[in-house]
């Protein structure tokens, strides 16, 4: 597990500062949906049945293909810091993609959805793109929230969605491939349309507090 020290100064991914592009991916939502469950599973392919305390965890790098480009993702876990349902700002920053997740089985994580995109809109980039995540979906039998409702919500908040679950691995990889997909999408519409909040040098290996990710030249 790299620190947010590590990334910022490029000391442990040394060996791997061969890529196109980086994005910052944060994942939300309520305490106990499998936020960190999902986050193994996608990054280690792992999955504990026991609670994970997510203390002390920032972020996990993975490096995929997409489109001829290396993609390196510096993906956010959450601290412990969801159970006040307000993140600090500076988490927000910088982040081109959010994985806002809820839990089949737990109509209070559904409710807490708009106030989790509520809380992107004010403190994240205007073309950050967030996936709308029902996780648990190997729990039908306590199912409490349908996957209609899940596909409402997501289609009034304008957000793509997709039932998950971490334990089982059904759509995790899926998840993070269609996001990926999306930010490169908006990334060329940005360009096309001379969007100056996608200005500046391609990202280089050393991560920056700037707002806007620093992205000219994708052309996935
Ligand atoms: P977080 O607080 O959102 O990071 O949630 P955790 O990842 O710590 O998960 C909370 C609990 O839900 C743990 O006991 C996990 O094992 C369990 N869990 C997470 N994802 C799934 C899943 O897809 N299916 C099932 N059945 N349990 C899960
Ligand atoms: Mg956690």
């Amino acid at each position: 597990m790299a620190s947010a020290t590590d990334a910022r100064y490029g000391q442990k991914e040394s060996s791997d500062q061969n890529f196109d592009y980086m994005f910052k991916i944060l994942i939300i939502g309520n305490s106990s949906v499998g936020k960190t469950s999902f986050l193994f599973r996608y990054a280690d392919d792992s999955f504990t049945p026991a609670f994970v305390s997510t203390v002390g965890i920032d972020f996990k790098v993975k490096t995929i293909y997409r489109n001829d480009k290396r993609i390196k993702l510096q993906i956010w876990d959450t601290a412990g810091q969801e159970r006040y349902r307000t993140i600090t700002t500076a988490y927000y920053r910088g982040a081109m993609g959010f994985i806002l997740m809820y839990d089949i089985t737990n109509e209070e994580s559904f409710n807490a959805v708009q106030d989790w995109s509520t809380q992107i809109k004010t403190y994240s980039w205007d073309n950050a793109q967030v996936l709308l995540v029902g996780n648990k979906c190997d729990m039908e039998d306590e199912r409490v929230v349908s996957s209609e409702r899940g596909r409402q919500l997501a289609e009034h908040l304008g957000f793509e969605f997709f039932e998950a679950s971490a334990k089982d691995n059904i759509n995790v990889k899926q998840t993070f491939e269609r996001l990926v997909d999306i930010i490169c999408e908006k990334m060329s519409e940005s360009l096309d349309a001379a969007d100056p909040a996608v200005t500046g040098a391609k990202q280089g290996p050393q991560l920056t507090d700037q707002q806007a990710p620093p992205h000219q030249d994708c052309a996935c």
